[in-house]
């Protein structure tokens, strides 16, 4: 067994008490061994962690990693007209090589900000997963389907894209990659197509990820169309099921809430994006009551704008207690619990927690900052007070990824650079 020890930190249990203990991991299983003093003297590597807490990597729900080539290109506008002015036009010029490139920027970022698994939705999958190979982390990935605007043959093919790329890529790079089906949203893909295919996603034993309930203009349509609330008519679809994980969940109410509740579908709250878009407060508390699993999100780099999930949880603090016009609303505890339990349960990975046989999916955060002084409550520090930039370790699947900021397994001024130069050609292709 090869062994890697994290040494001399505080340790984040998953009862989100800190005690001082060194955690092994053994490197083959990917697991945590033993947590507990004195485990560092036979390990065949060691992470220093004195002045730092050690803490499960951050769980990102819902993300369009490639996005970060479009990363402050189309800001100051509503979903709809920024989808359809800026952002559709943009990636309809997208070859699978800047998907590559973006994805690579994203995935660095990751890293960097000690998220250690993201669920992904995008096109050019393929390309995607070759990055996540390279890159160490754990991902859920699917093709986004899209079929409003197409012809049946067009639209058919999309959505068999996303049912052999979900097929084909779950277990990938040594079962660090997993999978699910990704119809856009309940709006951008028709009901043909999704009693079509949602059997089939079944069948295939893959999980059903969407955007729902983001807008009151997704809402609408729905429900003049076909007489019921959006996740009525997803759960009719057969699309809630204790697998499955909707992105946003902003416009749901009491009937919807206890759906979801009911059915253990998760959701994937995406706090800065939903701020951002003008798109609305989800009511994360009211979920959290009712039993729902929820997990946090960045969404894409466009409408974020970065991929930190330690911005993510201070702005669903911060947003949840205006939703709920309440300041002890979505405490300090519930909020780092979401960020990498809640996350990690609704996108279906057992990550998330540090314990003896979880997954070795930790990142080490450094506290000696001026903002981390002084340390009452380290609970607090994550989330309200702690930055990407605190994040010293990462560590995915027992292999270290970074070391004191330093991330090994791509070359960062090489991805910079190839990131800028596909997102300045894609600008300018876009504008001619
Ligand atoms: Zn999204």
């Amino acid at each position: 067994m090869t062994t890697l020890a994290i040494t001399g930190g505080q340790v984040l249990r998953p009862d989100l008490t800190v005690t001082a203990a060194d955690v092994l991991v053994d490197q083959d299983a990917g697991e945590i061994r033993e947590i507990g003093p004195d485990l560092a003297d036979d390990a065949d590597e060691t992470l220093e962690a004195a002045n730092s807490l050690v803490m499960p990597g951050f769980v990102n729900g819902h993300c369009h990693v490639a996005m970060t080539l479009l990363r402050g290109y189309a800001d100051d506008k509503p979903l709809e007209a920024w989808l359809q002015e800026d952002i559709w036009p943009a990636e309809g010029e997208l070859t699978a090589d800047d998907v590559h490139a973006g994805a690579q920027l994203g995935l660095l970022e990751l890293i960097k900000s000690g998220t250690t698994a993201v669920a992904d939705m995008y096109f050019h999958v393929p390309e995607v997963a070759d990055a996540v190979e390279t890159a160490g982390i754990r991902a859920r990935l699917g093709h986004g389907i899209v079929t409003v605007g197409k012809d049946d043959e067009v639209a058919r093919e999309d959505a068999n894209t996303s049912l052999e790329i979900a097929r084909e890529y779950d277990g990938a790079a040594d079962g660090r990659i997993s999978t699910a089906f990704k119809p856009h949203s309940l709006t951008t893909v028709g009901s043909e197509y999704l009693e079509e295919f949602v059997p089939k996603a079944r069948e295939a034993g893959v999980p059903i990820h969407y955007h729902a309930n983001e807008t009151e203009n997704e809402v609408a349509p729905i429900v003049e169309e076909h007489g019921q609330r959006p996740l009525e008519y997803a759960a009719d679809r057969g699309m809630l099921e204790p697998e499955d994980f909707i992105a946003h969940g902003v416009h749901v109410d009491d009937r919807e809430i206890e759906l979801l509740a009911e059915a253990g579908t998760g959701v994937i709250h995406c706090p800065a994006s939903n701020m951002k878009l003008g798109s609305g407060m989800a009511p994360v508390q009211r979920m959290l009551d009712a039993g729902v699993t929820v997990g946090l999100g960045t969404d894409g780099a466009a409408s974020n704008n970065d991929l930190s999930m330690l911005d993510e949880a201070r702005d669903a603090a911060m947003l949840g207690k205006l939703a709920a016009d309440d300041a002890s609303a979505v405490s300090a505890e519930a909020t780092v619990d979401m960020v990498t339990r809640g996350s990690a349960d609704a996108i279906g990975l057992a990550s998330g927690r540090l314990e003896a046989g979880a997954p070795a999916d930790l990142a080490v955060i450094d506290l000696e900052a001026p903002h981390l002084t002084p340390r009452h409550d380290l609970v607090s520090h994550l989330a309200y007070a702690a930055t990407a930039a605190d994040v010293r370790h990462t560590v995915c699947d027992g292999q270290v990824l970074m070391r004191d900021r330093e991330v090994l397994t791509l070359e960062e001024a090489a991805v910079r650079e190839r990131a800028l130069e596909a997102a300045t050609s894609l600008v300018e292709r876009v504008d001619t």
